[in-house]
């Protein structure tokens, strides 16, 4: 009995893993006909990636013999990026930390240009977010999710693709807690540096220096950024060590329902504590909320919540869902 009530818990846990995800949205430059570059120098103007008199080739060369200058190529700082947000995804859930005063103005300010380029951003606007450390600690590390993207302009208009989870939903803020300094990026960024070899025009308010950025994170010539580790481990992978909820407010927690007397059954993250009446799932989910975005279409954002939920036992069956408790939600 008690195995059909073991598998009965277990498939409430639901045990999800995140694939990596490639990124398809456009071609590389040097296959680009200039038909196409005229339409994406002029929806970059549009959209205030570059200022009304700048050409894209020009910001685009101007930036590319600044990488040449320190020996630092567009993959290496692509592949960096793509290092922190696997840092970060493995992280979040797990290590948030909370936000601090100097966290919030900075916060601010993010929010202030993202107002500035999206004119419909407003209180209802979703955001969520987190905060960890990386590298040793040495790196704050701040994400702010909105509930809309800004598009790669570089995207085919045939690639009617919405790229919000992979690029252009996510504000980036980074504080070198050592040198105490801040810099901050778009996460579209990212993908234009990687792909397009594109940090936008010197009249975006989005743009990133690329010396500052370089200095920032004392990016080295020749060193090899990729990560081994490009795909999210699922849940199961991630050791138990790491996640502090046995701390003494979950165990009283589990005293007050179930009492002291009890048995524990360890899932990767997750934890399931039972006597013959009652049974408490402990679990760090990757959960799905839908939010309407900027341009009309739907965006599933991925957030980690702690949850705890309750049941009943009759006669060795979990019969009842008695309540569930979302801690740990960042909301800002
Ligand atoms: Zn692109």
């Amino acid at each position: 009995m008690e195995l059909q009530l073991q598998s009965q818990l277990q498939s409430q846990l639901q045990l999800q893993s995140q694939s990596h995800k490639q990124i398809v949205c456009n071609v590389s430059n040097d296959e680009l006909s200039s038909d196409k570059w005229t339409r994406i120098q002029l929806e970059c103007i549009k959209n205030n990636h570059l200022g009304k008199g700048e050409n894209i080739f020009d910001i685009i060369e101007h930036d590319n013999q600044i990488l040449k200058s320190y020996g630092i190529s567009h993959k290496q700082i692509y592949d960096f990026f793509m290092k922190i947000t696997y840092h970060f995804d493995n992280n979040m859930g797990i290590h948030n930390l909370s936000l601090t005063n100097i966290d919030k103005q900075h916060i601010k300010k993010i929010r202030e240009r993202e107002i500035k380029r999206f004119i419909n951003l407003n209180e209802k606007h979703y955001q969520c977010i987190f905060k960890i450390k990386i590298f040793n600690d040495n790196l704050e590390v701040i994400r702010i999710t909105w509930g809309g993207a800004d598009m790669c302009l570089f995207q085919s208009i045939s690639d009617k693709k919405y790229h919000g989870y992979e690029y252009g939903s996510h504000d980036w803020i980074f504080n070198d807690v050592k040198n105490d300094t801040w810099f901050y990026i778009a996460d579209l960024l990212f993908h234009q540096i990687g792909k397009h070899n594109f940090f936008q025009g010197f009249d975006s308010n989005f743009r990133v220096n690329p010396h500052e950025l370089i200095k920032f994170f004392r990016l080295k010539p020749d060193e090899d950024y990729s990560t081994e580790k490009n795909k999210v481990p699922k849940w199961d992978e991630i050791s138990v060590e790491n996640i502090n909820i046995d701390n003494n407010n979950n165990l009283n927690y589990v005293h007050n329902f179930i009492g002291s007397k009890y048995s524990e059954i360890i899932f990767g993250n997750n934890r399931i504590y039972y006597n013959s009446e009652y049974a408490i799932i402990y679990a760090i989910d990757k959960i799905y909320s839908h939010h309407v975005i900027i341009d009309g279409k739907k965006a599933d954002i991925p957030f980690f919540m702690k949850r705890i939920t309750k049941y009943k036992i009759n006669n060795n069956v979990l019969s009842e869902q008695l309540s569930i408790n979302e801690i740990n939600k960042n909301w800002f």
